[in-house]
């Protein structure tokens, strides 16, 4: 597998793969690569003649006060994982690599970004975008691999590429778990002991909520059992959960099929999301 730093590092391996005829699969990422991220590179590497990974923690993203400079890092561990995972090449630029001279031109998510994460995390899906369109730009891929913990930024990314006729497919990966439920997340290894016992209530509780909608309970009771749920099962607070529709996040309506039941729960160095999203029928 071969590490690359440098934009032209990179624009010299996209150039390699153009000339031996391989399809390029890429899936950015911000490092720490646990099993999650080894199955994006998997499923990449299954369907592309070549992947790249990318590992970048996006300061852009990042609001003051935010996990930033506490964000886990391992770089020697994730080009283990990724080699082992498939990938050829790994891009793991500098900050000032990826963000020089600064226009200050910015792109706005729009409303998609208003509910779920973006409420509470203001900027955030303008940081997300601004990487995500400069990485795609760098590495020209086919398709673009996503995972569905992060299903917000999956659906923001998705219209961002269809309004703007982005020529790369967006492949979606389900979520990868723990044996007890908990979402796969670099950030799980910032839970204290007592935190990671708890966590895997997120998931009970949303996975509680579900079968309430199943029984025909209304979006506020689901949304405030699941809350209560997540106050006595963990010691963290509650950011929001909430039941919308998928990926348009839009209130709950007849014509949309899909559903999604997320929420984010802060504890002491971590906030974890997660999500069930389900057909409206059976
Ligand atoms: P991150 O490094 O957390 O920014 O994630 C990079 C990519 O890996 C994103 O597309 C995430 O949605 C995806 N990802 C993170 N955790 C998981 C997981 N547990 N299962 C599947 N995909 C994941």
């Amino acid at each position: 597998m071969r590490t690359l730093t440098t934009i032209s590092e990179l624009k010299q391996w996209r150039e390699e793969q153009r000339a031996e005829g391989n399809t390029v699969g890429f899936v950015p990422t911000m490092g720490y690569l646990h099993e999650g991220h080894a199955e994006l590179i998997r499923q990449a590497a299954d369907s592309c003649g070549s992947v790249i990974v990318s590992v970048f923690v996006n300061p852009t993203q990042f609001g003051p006060g935010e996990d930033f400079e506490s964000y886990p890092r391992d770089l020697g561990s994730d080009r283990r994982v990724a080699e082992a995972a498939g990938a050829a090449a790994l891009f793991c630029p500098s900050v000032d690599e990826m963000y020089p001279a600064d226009s200050g031109i910015r792109i706005t998510p729009g409303p998609l970004a208003c509910r779920l994460c973006g409420a509470s995390r203001p900027g955030h899906f303008d940081g997300v975008l601004q990487v995500v369109l400069k990485l795609t730009n760098l590495v020209q891929p086919d398709t673009i691999f996503f995972g569905m913990k992060d299903a917000q930024q999956l659906a923001i990314i998705e219209s961002f590429f269809r309004d703007y006729l982005i020529p790369t497919a967006i492949c979606r990966v389900p979520t990868v778990r723990e044996s007890d439920g908990l979402a796969k997340s670099s950030r799980n290894v910032n839970l204290t002991p007592a935190e990671r016992d708890e966590a895997p209530a997120i998931q009970r509780a949303l996975q509680h909520g579900l079968s309430l909608y199943r029984q025909g309970k209304s979006r506020e009771v689901i949304e405030a059992e699941i809350a209560g749920l997540l106050t006595e099962l963990t010691s963290g607070t509650v950011d929001y959960v909430s039941l919308l529709s998928y990926p348009d996040l839009s209130e709950p309506r007849a014509e949309e099929p899909e559903l999604i039941l997320a929420c984010a729960v802060q504890f002491s160095k971590a906030r974890l999301i997660d999500n069930l999203i389900f057909q409206k029928e059976g």
